[in-house]
């Protein structure tokens, strides 16, 4: 945790038109940072505008189709496009690239980060799914490669700024994550029975993803943080609490055994823990508003409400039955999210469903091809649920 890379220079985004992706760009270019590798999913309008403004030599679209459809549009430009997975990893580890930053949605990005940390580059961390269902995995290759994995996620990028100048013996009591507490704060089960997919995208403070988003509503969000804490700080699920904060000011805090507790503050804006990730050690300068302390008055804290949001303690639960526990919870809970956003299932299904995922019996893992296993046996038996819910 103290060892400093060389100034970074040359980066990979994997998911680079989705809103990390986008926002990254835009620090990578005030940073004056070269562009060498893109990825996105399907997106080819954007990725082509993106390819011609940061002239990369690689590019990838996940979706095959989309991949034909952009090697043609950028015929004229000295831009190798590949597709498919195959393509995300040879991104992921292009002899050029000093840093990958991974901000895909979902388990796909597992693979790339694995392939990214074996070929000894520093990965900028964004995709939760590589630590919630790989984390073991992951960590045993940052450990054996002395890469650099750098949280961009606002609370572990809050965290890991806190941990600056932590003593060697650590002498760390406790972690606090924070959470906005979602569009649904306060609500009762009862009344989030009914709530629609509109009103679980609005949330009050962060504009993100669809996913990610119904995640927060949900507060499952804050379980899958809570698992990438463990593994990115070398924690137990007994020490990390969280606490609701409406206002999104304190991205997270550390507990000190000396009960000193040290904050990472600022306006919610992911330019500056993007940033972090990608400019480590060193700050410049960024264009994400100052925070003013005196505009705000008032910052507010309460309990989680583990009654109307039981993800929260679900996420501890698979963290402590360890194992496949967790990819299967995530598994659970992505298949579930994606229902609830076709209208499939109500809002308050997606956590019973992922509560399911905790009750089946699973083998302990003996590499991360049991993970990608388990990962889709546990989506199959969801769907098939789902089919039975009307
Ligand atoms: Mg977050």
């Amino acid at each position: 945790m103290c060892t400093v890379p060389g100034p970074t220079k040359n980066l990979v985004i994997l998911g680079s038109t989705g809103s990390i992706g986008t926002q990254a760009l835009e620090v990578a270019e005030q940073a004056g940072y070269r562009i060498v590798g893109l990825a996105a999913a399907r997106q080819v309008d954007l990725l082509e505008q993106q390819i011609r403004k940061y002239r990369p030599d690689m590019a990838v679209m996940y979706d095959e189709s989309a991949a034909a459809e952009l090697r043609k549009r950028v015929a004229d430009l000295p831009v190798w496009v590949m597709g498919g997975m195959d393509g995300l990893c040879q991104l992921a580890t292009m002899s050029d690239a000093d840093m990958v930053l991974n901000s895909v949605v979902g388990m796909v990005g597992l693979r790339p980060t694995l392939a990214a940390v074996n070929a000894g580059k520093h990965v900028a961390l964004a995709n939760k799914e590589t630590l919630v269902a790989g984390g073991a995995f992951v960590m045993d290759a940052v450990r054996r490669t002395g890469v650099k994995l750098l949280p961009v996620d606002s609370e572990h990028s809050a965290i890991f700024q806190c941990l600056q100048g932590c003593p060697p013996q650590r002498r760390i009591q406790r972690l606090i994550l924070t959470a906005s507490g979602g569009p649904f704060f306060g609500r009762s089960i009862a009344e989030l029975e009914h709530v629609t997919l509109a009103d679980a995208l609005k949330h009050p403070n962060w504009s993100m993803g669809q996913k990610i988003t119904i995640d927060s509503a949900t507060m499952m969000n804050k379980g899958l943080e809570l698992i990438e804490a463990a593994w990115l700080f070398g924690m137990t699920p007994d020490k990390i609490d969280i606490v609701v904060h409406r206002e999104s000011i304190i991205h997270s805090l550390v507990e000190y055994d000396d009960n000193a507790v040290l904050a990472q503050l600022g306006t919610p804006d992911m330019r500056v823990p993007i940033q972090y990730a990608l400019t480590y050690p060193d700050r410049l300068p960024c264009p994400a508003r100052q925070l003013r302390l005196e505009d705000w008055k008032n910052l507010t804290f309460y309990a989680p409400d583990n009654e109307a949001f039981p993800a929260m303690n679900l996420a501890r639960s698979a963290l402590t039955m360890g194992g496949l526990y967790p990819a299967a919870l995530n598994a659970a809970n992505e298949v579930a999210v994606g229902a609830f956003i076709a209208g499939r299932i109500g809002f308050t299904a997606i956590t019973r469903l992922a509560a399911e995922a905790l009750e089946m019996s699973l083998p302990t893992p003996a590499s991360v091809e049991d993970v990608f296993a388990a990962d889709s046996e546990v989506r199959k038996r969801t769907r098939r649920r789902i089919d039975t819910m009307k």
